[in-house]
């Protein structure tokens, strides 16, 4: 067995916590920077240059990339030969809760749904975990801000739908949200499982690289089609119009049940962040 301390584990969260907030993903800028070549209208490649000079500001004078800093989801999957010397969920509370008070990030959580009251820490997160083999702890921290969170969705198709009634299903969520969600997007599906299942699916597809695509064929073939679908909407950066209304499309599917189809939609906006580290 390794012992972790607790207290390296809220440190790790903390850092990551600050690089998510201040350092745009690397794919996400290229691809950003390859949108900005291949754009024909000059209004928008007006606006990706702003985006692109942004995000490099942010990374120099370490501020951060938006103003909605987000609600810190943890990802964290436990090497089964770890143990952790201390309480977990609060080392990763207090790492959230110091990174976002020694930076001066905006504490967006409110305690009650209803009532509204905000928390002042950036606090609770929201913490994911899986046991697997090995001796290490690898931690992903997402910020996610609301924008285009709240323009996600899920729905439960029949069995018997066809892969283009999908591609309508995502392509209309995009449609809806205009430029509330701050496009360039990047869109992340989850299909199969239960509801719940799809939904975790469809924020972990934003993690892959976004230049990439899926090894299933039928399913890269899905992507594709979807991302071309979304860039036709001429909704464009920050919805002034132009080609680019989508960096990229991943699809993530798991098994489910014959009785079923669950999709889940998760739009991220172009500071799509997260950082990662194995400890
Ligand atoms: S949607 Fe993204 S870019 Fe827009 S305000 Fe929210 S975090 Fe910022």
């Amino acid at each position: 067995m390794r012992t972790i301390n607790s207290k390296l584990i809220a440190e790790t969260v903390k850092e990551l916590c600050i690089k998510a907030n201040l350092e745009l993903r690397k794919d996400i800028l290229s691809a950003l920077r390859r949108a900005r070549e291949k754009e024909t209208s000059s209004k928008a490649r007006g606006v990706l240059d702003i985006i692109i000079y942004n995000a490099l500001l942010a990374r120099k004078k370490r501020l951060p990339i938006c103003q909605d800093t987000g609600m810190v989801v943890a990802y964290v999957a436990i090497g089964q030969e770890v143990r952790i010397k201390g309480v977990f969920r609060k080392a990763v509370e207090r790492g959230v809760a110091e990174a976002y008070r020694c930076s001066y990030f905006r504490n967006s959580i409110v305690m009650d749904p209803l009532r509204r009251k905000n928390t002042k820490n950036n606090l609770p997160s929201i913490i994911y975990t899986c046991i697997v083999p090995g001796k290490r702890l690898n931690i992903r921290i997402s910020v996610k801000g609301f924008g285009c969170e709240n323009i996600s969705r899920t729905r439960m198709f029949r069995p018997t739908d066809s892969a283009s009634l999908i591609e309508d299903f995502v392509v209309e969520a995009v449609k809806d949200s205009g430029s509330r969600a701050c496009p360039p997007v990047y869109i992340g599906v989850g299909m199969g499982g239960t509801i719940d299942k799809a939904t975790l699916l469809s924020k972990e597809a934003v993690f892959r690289s976004v230049a990439g695509c899926s090894r299933k064929r039928h399913i890269a073939k899905l992507e594709k089609s979807i991302l071309a679908k979304v860039n036709s909407l001429k909704i464009g950066p920050m919805g002034v119009g132009g080609r680019t209304t989508a960096l990229g499309v991943s699809v993530l599917s798991y098994p489910t049940h014959i009785a079923g189809l669950p999709v889940a939609v998760n739009i991220s906006c172009h500071a799509t962040r997260d950082a990662r580290k194995v400890i």
